[in-house]
């Protein structure tokens, strides 16, 4: 039988194993209010570690659990990505290597509108943002939740807000890109949103 009984967040600091500042920035903001001292991978020079796994869940444990282990504190990683409906759920873990090195997040776009055109099936513009929160300490024990926002791809892509994909998509029930949205508005719908509220009622007791 496995123990599934929360651990409970029990320090007052907290890694976010990220470097990336999208993902900081909205992070950084759910965590709003708690007495928490935050640190983020770019101000403690810490590696990024290759993303080897095949899962998004793999990835956010490896990322968390390297960071925890470096620093001695409990650490928080994020991996997420777009799963495209008709593209078996590519880019998915791949999101930000399609981008390249140069994070060039409109060649990534442009890539997969034309890949969807190119199917042979009727286009499908049918999308989810994913995202896999774990939560790791540096005996590394793990927690972790996934979130899931589903919408449809849009082209053109519209808006310059936000990082990534969010000018090609639409969240379900709305006619605006997260690209276009408010910081409030996308933080409000979003994978990262649903993940992290998890991790909190599971973790946080406050
Ligand atoms: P990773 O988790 O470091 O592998 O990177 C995830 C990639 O997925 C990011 O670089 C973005 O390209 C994409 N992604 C994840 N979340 C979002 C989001 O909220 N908006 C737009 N793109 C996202």
């Amino acid at each position: 039988m496995t123990d599934n009984t929360p651990r409970l967040f029990d320090a007052d600091e907290l890694v976010l194993a990220t470097h990336n500042e999208g993902k900081v920035k909205e992070i950084r903001a759910r965590l709003d209010g708690r007495a928490v001292h935050v640190f983020n991978a770019g101000d403690l020079n810490l590696d990024e570690p290759k993303e080897t796994g095949l899962t998004f869940e793999d990835n956010a444990i490896l990322k968390a659990r390297a960071a925890a282990v470096a620093t001695g504190k409990i650490a928080l990683a994020d991996d997420s990505g777009l799963a495209v409906d008709a593209l078996d759920g590519a880019p998915g873990i791949y999101s930000a290597r399609w981008a390249g090195e140069g994070k060039d997040f409109k060649m990534a776009m442009q890539r997969v509108y034309d890949e969807i055109r190119s199917g042979q099936t009727p286009d499908n513009f049918g999308a989810a943002f994913v995202c896999v929160i774990a939560l790791a300490w540096p005996d590394g024990h793990c927690e972790v939740m996934r979130g899931e926002c589903r919408g449809t791809l849009t082209w053109p892509i519209r808006g310059v807000d936000g990082f990534g994909y969010d000018p090609m998509f639409v969240p379900e029930g709305h006619t605006q890109t997260f690209g276009e949205m408010d910081f409030a508005e996308k933080q409000s719908l979003s994978h990262r949103k649903k993940a992290l509220d998890q991790i909190f009622a599971r973790c946080f007791p406050i």
